[in-house]
């Protein structure tokens, strides 16, 4: 037997969405990077219908936003159940709705994107071993004459809820099972539901309709009185009857291409690394579907960790940046647990005080109090923050928002390949590289100019009028400071950026 010899600067296992995002990021930096999915062809089975505006943001920093709306429905209100809608028409971002399409498209956007970026997809190739030393990843695919085996520098298990790589590295997966014998069928009906979604529970069940948007629409239901393994039949006519009782009507649902019976799990792995090995999406974190975040939380890993890598490949990553991966990204994937139980368990509650809560955060969400508004950036995303030192700048680790600028420079790759006009903050984050936003004194990030872009914002006596803004490749501020000396900047420069390239 002869095994064939394949090496990378990164591996990614699974070309889920995660995965596809992650392989667009590293070969648009120039990463030689492969993907090994053990799925012949591209997949058929679409599970998320939601795209927060989190990750909208994220696409647009990639150039995808305006694509992936034109294949579906923005929705400027998320009905989770009953009467409890979080309003998303107020977020302070340049896409405040969520966006209804299915997982496939996304998918499809991020695979051209990683394709034409130079990303290797090899298909049909399952992983089943994988060692590490200090140096290098070495992974193992297929059996018999079809082994080979696959050399990087680091790997991405991006393979999902059933992660090989996560068993490989021997992470544990603690959690448990949130809720069981969920029933899902693709269908058409004979009368078009009012709203894009259509979602409803009582206290035996619930159901929820989303379009394909070609005619084709995906029932969700459950009934908690009929209780059965994933591995039971499922009738359609169980389907309708469930609908029939969460929605007041069962819209004529017929001729299912597809169905299936479900469970969803709650978990979490306690470390998104070891070694040179990491775990991002499904594979590091999974739960219900209630609040639609899955995916959403995957693609923000991914954002997250492209860029640290790409710099650890390069050369020039900070001592230690690989690790801000587990403590940025760890916390935001047990709040999304949290966040999304409570969502589904008070949408199955039964006991009294339980439903009771209910109807109270159905009423005060009614009132778009505070706390409606917080639910609001939670679910979105748009409310997520990293850590960030004691002493540093308040905005330092936020989000930081579209801002309108001017004078980008260098500018090739910006959008439209403008010159230094007028652009905007996320056009700009479509170099994959860090933004430097000041009045003045940005000669001073010169020597990084391979790693950052500086620009002036558009209103010289705007907020930002006396702040300098470091904006890292994800969106998030790195660094701020007020009137800071050129010592400082180029000590803020050097701290993320690394050495300067001229060193
Ligand atoms: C019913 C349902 C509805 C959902 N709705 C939403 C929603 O509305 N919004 C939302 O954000 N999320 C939703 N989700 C969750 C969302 O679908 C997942 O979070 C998302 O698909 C995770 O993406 P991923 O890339 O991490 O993993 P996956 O999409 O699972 O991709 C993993 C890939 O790895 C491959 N793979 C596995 N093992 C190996 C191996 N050994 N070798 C090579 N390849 C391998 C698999 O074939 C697969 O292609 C829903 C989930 C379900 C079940």
């Amino acid at each position: 037997m002869t095994e064939k010899q394949l090496s990378s600067d990164v591996l990614i296992v699974g070309a889920g969405p995660t995965g596809l995002l992650l392989a667009g990021d590293l070969a648009n930096a120039g990463v030689r990077v492969t993907v090994l999915e053990k799925r012949g062809s591209e997949s058929n089975l679409t599970r998320a219908f939601t795209v927060h505006a989190r990750t909208l943001e994220q696409l647009d920093a990639r150039g995808l936003a305006d694509d992936l709306i034109a294949t579906g429905a923005p929705l400027s209100s998320l009905r989770l159940f009953g009467r409890l809608r979080i309003e998303l028409g107020a977020l302070p971002t340049r896409f405040p709705f969520v966006l209804i399409t299915p997982q496939s498209n996304t998918e499809r956007l991020l695979q051209e994107r990683a394709l034409k970026a130079g990303a290797t997809i090899l298909r049909g190739v399952e992983v089943t071993g994988l060692r590490q030393d200090a140096e290098s990843v070495r992974i193992e695919t297929g059996e018999g004459d079809a082994k080979a085996v696959h050399r990087a520098r680091y790997a991405v298990g991006t393979d999902g809820v059933h992660s090989t790589v996560r068993d490989l590295l021997g992470i544990p997966f603690p959690g448990e099972s949130v809720v069981d014998s969920v029933l899902l069928a693709d269908v058409r009906l004979e009368r078009t539901p009012e709203d894009v979604l259509t979602v409803g529970a009582n206290e035996n069940g619930f159901a929820f309709l989303a379009p394909f948007g070609d005619g084709w629409y995906r029932v969700i239901a459950w009934d908690r009185a009929r209780r059965l393994p994933d591995s039971a039949p499922v009738n359609l006519s169980e389907i309708a009857d469930i609908t029939r009782r969460a929605l007041g009507e069962d819209y004529g649902l017929h001729d299912a291409r597809w169905s299936s019976r479900f469970h969803s799990d709650e978990r979490q792995a306690p470390n998104y690394r070891s070694g040179r090995v990491f775990l991002a999406g499904d594979a590091a974190h999974c739960h219900s579907p209630a609040g639609g975040q899955g995916m959403n939380t995957g693609l923000q890993d991914a954002a997250n960790l492209s860029w640290k890598l790409a710099a650890a490949v390069q050369g020039w990553a900070p001592d230690a940046l690989l690790d801000t991966y587990q403590t940025e990204r760890h916390p935001v994937g047990r709040t999304v647990l949290r966040t999304s139980g409570a969502l589904v368990r008070l949408a199955l509650a039964r006991s009294g005080p339980t439903r009771a809560l209910r109807s109270a955060l159905t009423s005060f969400a009614d009132g778009l109090g505070p706390v409606a508004a917080k639910g609001a950036r939670s679910v979105s995303g748009i409310g997520i923050k990293y850590p960030a030192p004691k002493d540093s700048h308040p905005l330092a680790g936020r989000r930081v928002p579209d801002l309108r600028l001017t004078g980008l420079y260098p500018a090739e790759g910006t959008a439209d390949g403008r010159t230094g006009g007028p652009g905007r903050l996320y056009e700009a984050l479509r170099t994959g590289r860090f933004v430097l936003v000041s009045n003045d004194e940005l000669s001073a990030a010169d020597p990084w100019a391979d790693r950052v872009v500086t620009a002036a914002p558009a209103d010289p006596h705007g907020k930002l009028r006396d702040t300098v803004l470091l904006v890292r490749p994800d969106g998030y501020a790195a660094w701020a400071a007020v009137d800071p000396s050129r010592g400082e900047l180029r000590a803020a420069l050097a701290h993320w950026l690394g050495a300067p390239s001229d060193d």
